[in-house]
């Protein structure tokens, strides 16, 4: 095997990682950031709950942020983790949402652990193809590959859609054979961003029954779920009451994500919660505080809160607090 940049940058690969979570009956939380605030938030929660973590980096962060300069931010909250924070919790570099074989390889060649190649847009031969190529050129570095099937509501970046389509557990089994794939996300309900559900009326739960038959044909094997944030109430009231408009947002209720963490889902993506949180507090502040000027001064306490919301996460969601 070919020499694994990531290994000298101190990350690690998923595989251990989701062994031990599927045994354990937990999640890993997988947090996505686009700048330094964000990141510290998720290093200082997830060493302070000693909990094992994935920070991953969408196609959106790259461009946003510059791509370069998050995977040196990247090496360096390693850095910081280990010296400062004097923490060896597991940490894993991911990019999120990859859609082509040219931008997997190009993070796995600058020191990314693991790569999400999603093909669920395409056919289901051309999904095929697409992920094993990706597996192919990533095993030979010890990278490890999420692959997807079904397609999620909402929108991510480029990645959106009108409706879900719940994967196909039939299908489940020949992906993974064919692919080679190290865990698969899945469709069961959760949706990209803020607004999930139509308010008013019931919230659909997650289709259990699904990640039952999936369980069933794949057994102990990694499953993903993007899509997995709250949406809680009171930062919902917080950004509102401050002069926000965010009306009749919705997510996926923490029960239902704790019950999911407790099956094969062994990774769980949440991304809006954190957008939420911020925008919240930095509104409260510009609200109390109208003649502050220096964005350390609502930058800060918007981190503190993050970091606050993402302990509550690890402990009290997915279960992965204490893990490490
Ligand atoms: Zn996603």
């Amino acid at each position: 095997m070919a020499d694994a940049l990531y290994k000298k940058l101190g990350l690690v690969n998923t595989r251990e990682m989701f062994k031990k979570a599927v045994d354990g009956g937990y999640a890993i939380p997988a947090y996505n950031f686009n700048n330094m605030e964000q990141l510290q938030a998720i290093m200082g929660a997830c060493a302070e709950s000693n909990s094992p973590v994935i920070i991953q980096v969408s196609s959106g962060a790259r461009k946003y942020a510059n791509q370069t300069l998050l995977r040196y931010m990247a090496e360096g909250a390693v850095q910081m983790v280990r010296k400062d924070l004097k923490s060896n919790i597991p940490i894993c570099l991911h990019l999120d949402h990859g859609d082509t074989f040219e931008l997997c390889k190009s993070c796995i060649d600058s020191g990314f652990s693991s790569v999400m190649i999603d093909g669920s847009h395409h056919p289901y031969e051309k999904n095929v193809e697409l992920t094993k190529q990706v597996v192919e050129y990533a095993h030979k570095y010890d990278v490890t590959v999420e692959g997807e099937l079904g397609v999620l509501a909402g929108i991510e970046d480029k990645v959106s859609a009108a409706e879900s389509t719940y994967t196909k557990p039939e299908e489940v089994q020949d992906f993974v054979e064919k692919t080679g794939v190290d865990s698969l996300a899945i469709s069961i309900g959760t949706s990209h961003g803020a607004y999930k559900f139509k308010p008013g009326a019931n919230v659909p739960p997650l289709r259990f029954d699904i990640l039952k038959e999936i369980e069933k044909k794949l057994p102990g094997f990694p499953i993903v779920l993007h899509g997995s944030s709250s949406i809680p109430k009171e930062y919902v009231e917080m950004v509102n009451k401050y002069g926000g408009k965010m009306k009749d947002a919705i997510g996926v209720s923490e029960d239902q994500l704790r019950e999911a963490a407790k099956s094969a889902v062994c990774k769980i993506n949440i991304d809006s919660d954190g957008r939420l949180v911020v925008t919240g507090v930095i509104r409260k502040v510009f609200a109390e505080k109208p003649a502050e000027f220096d964005p350390r001064k609502y930058l800060g306490p918007a981190r503190e809160e993050l970091k606050k919301l993402l302990i509550h996460k690890n402990q009290n969601v997915l279960g992965s607090a204490g893990k490490a």
